[in-house]
């Protein structure tokens, strides 16, 4: 059986299931288990996302609510609500960072890592992303899939392969054979045109697609040619590209009642920093920078920065500053929040590494 040859690097395309849907069932518990539709608009409109109960009478993301309607006539429509996505998806790609810098979204609900080399130090990308997996769940209360592989097309095809709640993970010596069977639609850059296309040359599956020589296939596709010829065999040497560098780490917290003692929100402070001091500590991340955030009760901010010409990263480096920042002036109001941040990061001018790869055939 033909193989392709190690070095292999390891990618996970992380993707939420049924992203939209299942945060307004997340939130809304009466909405459990039954078929909604995320988009506004009104008969005008569009379904932006569709739960699996709706799915499975052929409601889809991008179909008119009209017809939605039509498939599923006790379908509920309910509101996107962006700043909740946000959010959730803020948790989780703070989860990814535990594990990696290189993370790459490709939207609020699909991320692609590369741990080939991680910070845990896991050499198994399947343990990794079951862990990633059921993380997410226990602290957003979301499921999400997982693809693992050796880049990051296949990856990306993998997760949707025991979707929704599922895994599957392509090892490098099946690499070959899963491309060799998979249909032509479902690879990278094939879209519904070049699909027809492909089809009426014959091509069907990645072994039809492997028959054509380059040359021929780039007579067929333009440049495109050069990019079928190559995924077809493994090779799409794509890097993760970490397109949001992490400029700060902060914990902050707002309290039920305003606080006016200051002494009581260094007491408040000293468990906000405990929290800070755990993230730092499972990032591997240092700081020279920390910023007291104070808002007052009458909703005006401020914010207090010193900066350190050495690295902080324990609770026991960094407090004292916290401490110097409180009583360095007088507070104007009651206070109703506080956070901390860490800026200047150790990680900001590290530049990704990542290993390139040269096939042997
Ligand atoms: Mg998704």
């Amino acid at each position: 059986m033909e193989k392709l040859a190690p070095p292999f690097r390891k990618i996970i395309h992380v993707d939420m299931d049924a992203y939209y849907a299942s945060v307004a069932q997340l939130d809304n518990p009466e909405l459990r288990g039954k078929p909604i539709a995320v988009g506004g608009g009104g008969d005008r409109g569009v379904v932006s996302a569709a739960s699996y109960e709706a799915r499975k009478f052929g409601v889809k993301s991008a179909m008119s609510n009209v017809l939605a309607k039509q498939k599923c006539p006790h379908i509920i429509f309910v509101k996107s609500d962006f700043a909740r996505y946000k959010e959730l998806t803020s948790k989780i790609r703070e989860i990814f960072f535990e594990y990696t810098d290189l993370v790459e979204p490709l939207s609020l609900d699909e991320a692609y890592l590369d741990v080939t080399e991680n910070k845990k130090g896991n050499p198994s990308a399947n343990d990794i992303a079951r862990e990633i997996r059921q993380r997410i769940y226990d602290e957003t209360g979301l499921r999400a899939s997982a693809g693992i592989s050796i880049n990051k097309f296949i990856a990306k095809v993998a997760s949707d392969i025991n979707k929704p709640n599922g895994q599957k993970t392509v090892h490098p010596d099946e690499v070959i054979q899963f491309l060799e069977e998979l249909p032509v639609n479902k690879f990278y850059g094939v879209g519904k045109v070049t699909a027809a296309k492909m089809y009426n040359l014959g091509i069907f599956v990645g072994n039809d697609l492997k028959q054509k020589s380059l040359e021929e296939l780039k007579t067929l596709f333009g440049k495109s040619g050069a990019h079928y010829y190559n995924i077809v065999r493994g090779i799409h040497n794509s890097p993760v590209k970490p397109n949001r560098i992490r400029k700060s780490i902060a914990a902050e917290r707002t309290f039920f009642e305003n606080i006016s003692s200051e002494v009581f929100m260094l007491e408040k402070l000293n468990k906000i920093a405990d929290e800070l001091e755990k993230r730092m500590i499972k990032s591997s991340t240092k700081g020279k920078t920390i910023t007291l955030k104070i808002k007052y009760s009458d909703f005006t901010q401020q914010t207090r920065s010193k900066t350190r010409s050495t690295f902080m990263q324990t609770k026991q480096e960094f407090f004292p500053v916290v401490k110097e920042l409180l009583y360095q002036e007088k507070l104007k109001n009651s206070v109703r929040l506080l956070g901390i941040s860490f800026g200047n990061l150790n990680t900001q001018k590290k530049v990704p590494v990542w290993v390139q790869l040269k096939f042997d055939f």
